[in-house]
């Protein structure tokens, strides 16, 4: 009696797993995961991971009528689900069960879709022939490759079935084909749903999602007596629905940029685990016992689906018969009967073996099982047959909760949270049928992922209900998907469309250049006096100031033997200065210097003064430029028309200022070129991107038809942000630039710019975002008051939004920071409207840039150019995509040009100081 008792034992702890082994059956199951989902290891993965095509769980809108067809292992299923558009009501259905006469299945593939388009068809007119467009979910439970939503070809038959020329054909066309041919020409075919979809699904409820389903076991399956319709048919009180196949299977919202097999990169998918087949590869090897591998010998597939094997309830009943076998050979139970029975396959069910271990009754249910296959069983060996199958269903129950926890800590994990919250849609007759089964499944869940809370949610007709779920889910993305694309759509530019910009600033880069059209053209082309970019022998202390944008700085700046060296201090310009009267600005500006000076202890010195003022200036000289107009909010009165370089020293004059020796007055553009030149002498162009954007390059002075002299070249200020004010970029203004435009000091002008820098790129994003609320397509439709407000959406959150690997979580904090209530999916939007607009302004500064480096080549007559652009601004500097962006762009529109960017440090101040260097070596011989 004590051997067999140690038998018993024996048998209990081989099937037995310790805690630190289930630990790494999640960590083998979570890197089985990852191997799916890489594009490199895809093809090898036991755990497949594959794609559904379903972005997105229900948010109660989802409305309409629509319908499914199942295919089952004996049967074909058709419903009819309406969805009312509110969570309050539950849906309508009716369905019908088909018996599917057997030779069917075994058949040619056209007469298998035939025979269910004609079940649609019969189900169609049972129920009263509704004539409305109606889409239907097709339920396939077969090995698939699934390429869109409602795109699937073949792979291989399983089950019972194997219809011949079907493999490598589009399923969903396939059916389309034959609803055709039934002249349903109002039923269209919109979604292959794969069940555990349909599991995740079908408990979804308004409040919070579900975004995990796991099957183990058999699935529900609809009770034949609640058919509604006109005609009853049904293939006997239980209808197994095929797909689960009693085996275990999970599906989850992952992120979608981690699912490489799908180019989206935005937002999530729902992924098919397949984790039935984990193991495969050997890697459970170490915890299969004997009596698992006689069932996986014994199976129809053996060495697949290792961990199904372990788990599914097909299963369970086959374990606990070996373990049986073993112990009554060596004598530990059924001693004295003849316990043969037990070496025929499948006689021992996995119900049974639940109503084993379940009821109190458990012991008398084992006895009179047992007795009915002809064993003659002691009290004592009911009572550890019962331990064995607890044990059975333990195991099952441990492994299901720790492959589930691999997938909650992933999803943690990925979406960069602390505590994931999550809802669980659990199906399958081990679940529903056995409360030891759910608190080991739950228990164990809680250990191996304790930074998870997971609420398990018992599924409810997961094929029926969810698959109509999941096709209305798909219907709401795709109309909605089709809405934004309609609202995004002006915002999108074509190559065609970037190359007429192209062709377009060209043009008025020429009319510019023209002594007589120079008038009529909105880039004005100013000419700057600068000859030439730095040669290196600049030397000199100089004080720069830098005037044009949100800062006003003041620097000193000494070009010394072993490079330049700055000290500045900032200023700020309050908004009634820069819009108040001159001079009240530029008395401002002399305290400022004032105020430097004596901080820097420079009040002895008279240091020769570079201005850089970022402003149209038409220039007379090197130190002479007459204000054109104001911009980037500025609007002084009474300087449009002055030199500005008098202007300062009139102000100098008031303050009783005498040691001011302003001997340049520079662009930005100017001072970022000559800043960059003085490291590379092939920067000869300058580019500015912050506050507002513009341009400089170095033009052919025979070009320059707007200044005296053939000889040499001179840099040229275009103005770029202007282009456009004379109405030839009208074509390519949103609704949202028109807008944006109104709201400003200077409405009508800086068109170009309004497309592309930081003082406008917030705002554009911002009048799309309440399109898309007034479209009912964002933020639930609910008002967002504070999205009202001027400059709320700052163009700085584009490049925190944009951030790569970001997790949208922090888009959505952003959004809470504004009072917007985002849920994940409004925050992939908010996201989309981010990166539309931000590659906007890249390639629309790209069509420019690539129009400047184009004209120098025809210029200089070079079958390649090759060219530096000293760039600055801190829109350029710190948004994550938008210089490779434009440097994508401008390699595609000007191919024959190898443009390089270099980033300028401090290039205004710099970049003024080298030019009051250069005149003050040509004034002091
Ligand atoms: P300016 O052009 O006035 O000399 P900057 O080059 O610093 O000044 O540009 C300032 C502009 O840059 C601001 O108007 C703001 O819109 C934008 N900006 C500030 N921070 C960021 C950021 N992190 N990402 C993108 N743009 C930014
Ligand atoms: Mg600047």
């Amino acid at each position: 009696a004590l051997k067999s008792c140690r038998q018993v034992q024996r048998a209990l702890l081989a099937l037995t797993i310790p805690l630190e082994m289930l630990q790494a059956v999640k960590s083998r199951m979570l890197q089985a995961m990852h191997k799916g989902l890489s594009r490199e290891t895809h093809a090898q993965a036991t755990v497949q991971m594959l794609p559904t095509y379903i972005c997105s769980t229900p948010d109660g809108t989802e409305k309409g009528d629509l319908l499914v067809a199942e295919l089952c292992q004996s049967h074909v299923r058709t419903l009819w689900v309406h969805f009312s558009g509110d969570w309050n009501q539950k849906p309508q259905l009716m369905y019908k069960i088909f018996n599917m006469p057997s030779d069917i299945m075994q058949g040619k593939g056209e007469a298998l879709f035939d025979f269910i388009a004609q079940c649609v068809q019969q189900f169609l007119t049972g129920i009263g022939n509704p004539q409305n467009h109606l889409p239907l979910g097709f339920v396939f439970p077969f090995c698939c490759k699934q390429t869109q939503l409602d795109k699937a070809e073949l792979i291989s038959w399983s089950k019972d079935f194997s219809c011949s020329d079907m493999e490598g054909k589009d399923v969903v066309q396939l059916l389309q084909s034959a609803i055709k041919k039934q002249e349903l020409y109002h039923v269209d075919v919109v979604a292959l749903v794969n069940d555990t979809v349909g599991t995740m699904m079908s408990c979804s409820s308004g409040e919070k999602p579900c975004e995990v389903a796991l099957i183990v076991g058999e699935q529900w399956a609809p009770p034949c007596d609640r058919v509604v319709g006109a005609e009853r048919s049904c293939a006997g009180a239980h209808s197994p629905s095929l797909s689960a196949d009693k085996g275990t299977n999970s599906c989850f919202m992952a992120e979608a940029q981690q699912v490489e097999m799908v180019d989206e990169t935005s937002g999530r998918m729902c992924v098919n685990t397949e984790w039935g087949y984990f193991g495969d590869d050997g890697t459970l090897n170490d915890i299969l016992t004997p009596y698992d591998q006689r069932v996986d010998q014994e199976s129809s597939n053996p060495g697949e689906k290792r961990f199904e094997k372990l788990v599914g309830s097909l299963y369970l009943g086959e374990i606990v018969r070996h373990v049986l076998i073993t112990l009554a050979s060596e004598k530990a139970l059924f001693i004295g009967s003849n316990f043969a029975v037990l070496r025929t396959k499948g006689v021992l069910k996995t119900h049974q073996i639940l109503d084993f271990i379940n009821h109190e009754e458990g012991m008398a249910e084992a006895k009179s099982t047992l007795e009915a296959l002809g064993l003659q069983p002691s009290k004592q060996d009911c009572c550890r047959v019962q331990q064995v199958c607890g044990m059975v269903v333990s195991r099952s129950a441990a492994l299901c909760a720790t492959s589930l926890a691999a997938i909650l800590s992933h999803m943690r994990q990925s979406r960069e949270l602390e505590r994931l919250l999550v809802n669980v849609a659990v199906d399958g007759d081990l679940y529903r049928g056995n409360a030891r089964f759910v608190e080991i499944l739950q228990s164990v869940t809680r250990l191996l992922a304790p930074e998870c809370a997971a609420t398990l949610v018992p599924a409810v007709d997961p094929t029926g209900l969810g698959a109509a779920t999941v096709t209305a889910v798909a219907l709401r993305m795709a109309a909605w998907r089709r809405e934004v694309n309609q609202l995004l759509a002006p915002l999108r530019l074509s190559r065609a469309d970037l190359e007429r910009v192209q062709t377009l600033m060209r043009k008025e880069m020429d009319l510019g250049l023209g002594q007589e059209t120079n008038a009529n053209a909105s880039v004005r082309m100013l000419p700057t006096y600068v000859h030439g970019t730095p040669d290196g022998t600049e030397r000199g202390e100089f004080l720069a100031l830098d005037l044009g944008g949100t800062n006003f700085r003041v620097l000193v700046v000494r070009v010394t033997d072993d490079g330049i060296h700055m000290a500045s201090e900032i200023y700020v310009i309050p908004t009634d200065v820069m819009q108040g009267s001159g001079e009240a600005l530029f008395d401002h500006i002399m305290e400022c210097i004032m105020d430097f000076q004596l901080k820097q202890n420079l009040m002895e010195q008279v240091l020769p003064l570079g201005f850089t003022f970022s402003f149209p200036c038409q220039q007379l000289g090197l130190d002479k430029a007459v204000l054109l107009s104001w911009t980037k909010g500025f609007n002084a009165s009474g300087c449009v028309g002055q030199d500005v370089v008098q202007l300062l020293r009139e102000a100098a004059h008031r303050k009783q200022h005498s040691g001011l020796k302003v001997v340049a007055v520079v662009n930005d553009t100017v001072g970022t070129m000559m800043a960059c030149g003085h490291d590379d002498p092939k920067c000869e162009i300058g580019l500015i991107v912050g506050t507002g954007t513009n341009a400089c390059y170095m033009e052919e002075m025979q070009n320059v038809g707007t200044v005296e002299g053939e000889q040499g070249r001179m840099c040229i200020n275009m103005e770029w942000g202007a282009f456009g004010d004379n109405g030839c970029l009208d074509d390519f203004f949103t609704d949202f630039d028109r807008l944006v435009d109104e709201k400003t000091i200077n409405a009508g002008k800086q068109r170009f710019e309004k497309l592309i820098s930081g003082m406008y790129l917030g705002e554009i994003v911002r009048y799309t975002l309440l399109a898309l609320v007034e479209k009912q397509l964002l933020f639930r439709s609910k008002p967002c008051s504070k999205l009202q407000t001027k400059d709320i959406f700052q163009t700085k959150f584009l490049s925190t939004i944009e951030l790569d690997g970001l997790g949208l979580q922090q888009v959505r904090t952003i959004l809470q920071d504004l009072k917007l209530q985002a849920t994940f999916e409004d925050s992939v939007l908010v996201r989309e409207v981010c990166q539309t607009v931000s590659l906007r302004a890249a390639q629309l500064c790209a069509a420019g840039l690539a129009a400047v480096v184009e004209k120098m080549r025809e210029n200089r007559g070079l079958a390649q150019l090759t060219v530096t652009v000293g760039v600055d601004g801190t829109l350029y500097k710190m948004h994550p995509h938008f210089a490779q962006q434009l440097q994508k762009m401008l390699q595609v529109l000007a191919p024959k040009c190898t443009v390089t960017f270099l980033l300028s440090e401090d290039g205004s101040g710099k970049g003024a100081a080298l030019v009051a260097a250069v005149a003050c070596r040509r004034t002091e011989p």
